[in-house]
C-alpha cells in the first residue's frame, strides 16, 4: 500500500490536481496556461477574502521565497519591524529582516506559547510614542514548528491603531485557517503551494494590499530582481487580462494545478465567504477529532490550550517514548514528522491535517490507528482502538 503522507507539508493532493500537474509541460504562452493563470489569480482573491484591488502574486519558489519577497519589498534598510515570534519560522523571518538591514524587535514566547495581544499593543504603542514607529509587523499565522496559531485578527487590529503594515506568513495556514484579508485589513498574506492550498511544492503565493504595494514603490533600496513585486506586477496584470507576458518563466504545470485546487477549495458555495467558512470548519472539526484521539491515548499537545492550530498537531512523546515512534508509525503505512523547534526538537512529533485528505475520513482514522499501533510497539500500554473511537466520536 502506498504510504499516506501526513506531515505538515507537502501533503496529499486530489486526483484532479495530481493529473493537472503531471502532464507534459505546457508553454507559458499557451491558451490553457493563460486561462488557468488568469482564473487562479481571480480565485486567489476569493480564497484570501481580499479586496478587489488587492494584488495576487504567483511566483516560482517556496514559502521561504515568499517570505523573502515580502521582507525585501516592504522595508528599506534602517527601517524598523516587529516580529511576533512563535517559533522556528518567526526566527527565520527575523533573520531575513536583519539581513535586509532592518532593525528588528522580537516579542517572544516560550515554545508552545504566543506573545499576548496586549504585549503587542504596548510594543507598537511605545515605539510610536518614542517617535521610532515600526514600519511593519510580521507574524506567523501558524508556526509549523510548534503548532501554535496566533490571533491574526486581533494582531492586525493592534497594528492598525498605529497604521503599522502587517505581514502574515500563512504557509501552514492559508486555506485551512480563517483569514479575512479585506475586512481585517492585512497588508500581505503569503503562503506556499505544498500546504493547505493543496499542490506539490514549487509556488510562492501571496496577496498584497495596495498600501503594501505603495511601500514597494517608495523603497530606496530595490529588492533583488527575481522577487521584485514591480517586475512581477505587469505579468500578473497581463495574465489576469488573459494576455501572455514574460519576465521569468512561470511554473506552468503547477499553475494548471493551482487553477484546479482553488476551484476545488471554492466549490462548496458560489459565495466565497461561505465556501471558506465551510472549509475552515472542516479543518476545525478534524483538528478537534485528532486532539480527542491524542487525549484518549494520554498524550499532551505542545501548544498551550486555546492556541492549537487546525492544520497540524504538535504532540509530546509520552514518558518512555522517543523519535523511534516515527519509524514505527511508518511501518503502519503512515508518514508523520518529528519535532522542529530547536529547544524541544526531540520531545514531540507532528501530524499534518489539512487540505484534500480531510475529505477522506478513512485516511484520518488510518493515521490515528497508526500512531496508536506505533505507541504500542514502543511499549506504551494503551487499550487498542481508543484512538479510533475518540476520533470517530468527535468527527461524527
Ligand atoms: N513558514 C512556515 C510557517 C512554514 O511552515 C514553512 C515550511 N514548513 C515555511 C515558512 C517555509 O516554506 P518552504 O519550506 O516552502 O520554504
Amino acid at each position: 500500500m502506498t504510504p499516506l503522507l501526513m506531515i505538515p507539508g507537502p501533503i496529499e493532493v486530489s486526483e484532479a490536481v495530481a493529473r493537472a500537474v503531471s502532464g507534459p509541460p505546457p508553454g507559458h504562452v499557451s491558451p490553457q496556461v493563460i486561462e488557468a493563470f488568469g482564473c487562479a489569480l481571480e480565485n486567489m482573491r476569493r480564497v484570501w477574502l481580499a479586496r478587489p484591488d488587492a494584488q495576487p502574486f504567483v511566483v516560482p519558489g517556496s514559502g521561504t521565497l515568499a517570505m523573502e519577497m515580502a521582507v525585501t519589498n516592504l522595508l528599506d534598510p534602517g527601517q524598523r519591524a516587529l516580529v511576533v515570534n512563535t517559533g522556528y519560522f518567526s526566527d527565520r523571518m527575523g533573520e531575513m529582516l536583519a539581513r535586509r538591514g532592518v532593525e528588528v524587535t522580537h516579542l517572544r514566547a516560550a515554545p508552545g506559547g504566543a506573545p499576548s495581544v496586549s504585549d503587542v499593543e504596548i510594543a507598537i504603542g511605545s515605539a510610536a510614542d518614542e517617535r521610532k514607529p515600526f514600519h511593519a509587523m510580521f507574524a506567523t499565522h501558524v508556526d509549523t514548528s510548534t503548532g501554535v496559531r496566533v490571533d491574526a485578527r486581533a494582531l492586525i487590529q493592534a497594528a492598525r491603531v498605529h497604521e503599522v503594515l502587517t505581514v502574515f506568513d500563512g504557509v501552514c495556514a492559508t486555506a485551512g485557517e480563517r483569514f479575512e484579508m479585506a475586512s481585517w485589513g492585512a497588508g500581505v498574506y503569503l503562503t506556499a503551494s505544498q500546504k493547505a492550498i493543496g499542490l506539490p511544492p514549487g509556488l510562492a503565493l501571496m496577496v498584497v494590499s495596495q498600501r503594501a504595494l505603495e511601500a514597494r514603490r517608495r523603497l530606496r533600496t530595490k529588492p533583488p530582481m527575481s522577487v521584485d513585486m514591480l517586475e512581477w506586477l505587469p505579468i500578473m496584470q497581463a495574465y489576469e487580462a488573459r494576455r501572455p507576458s514574460y519576465f521569468s518563466t512561470p511554473a506552468t504545470n503547477l499553475i494548471m494545478g493551482l487553477d484546479i485546487t482553488l476551484k476545488e477549495i471554492l466549490a462548496m458555495s458560489r459565495d466565497e465567504d461561505l465556501a471558506m467558512a465551510t472549509r475552515v470548519r472542516l479543518h476545525e472539526l478534524a483538528a478537534e477529532a485528532f486532539r480527542a484521539s491524542w487525549e484518549a491515548m494520554g498524550l499532551r499537545m505542545v501548544p498551550a490550550a486555546g492556541l492549537e492550530a487546525n492544520t497540524l498537531s504538535a504532540v509530546r512523546y509520552p514518558e518512555g517514548v522517543d523519535a523511534t515512534l516515527i519509524g514505527k508509525v511508518r511501518e503502519q503505512g503512515v508518514i508523520i514528522a518529528g519535532g522542529l523547534h530547536p529547544a524541544i526538537k526531540d520531545q514531540y512529533f507532528r501530524v499534518g491535517h489539512m487540505g484534500h485528505v480531510l475529505t477522506h475520513p478513512d485516511d484520518l482514522v488510518r493515521t490515528v490507528n497508526a500512531v496508536e499501533a506505533g505507541l504500542i510497539a514502543c511499549g506504551l500500554s494503551i487499550e487498542r482502538g481508543v484512538a479510533r473511537r475518540a476520533f470517530i466520536d468527535a468527527f461524527g
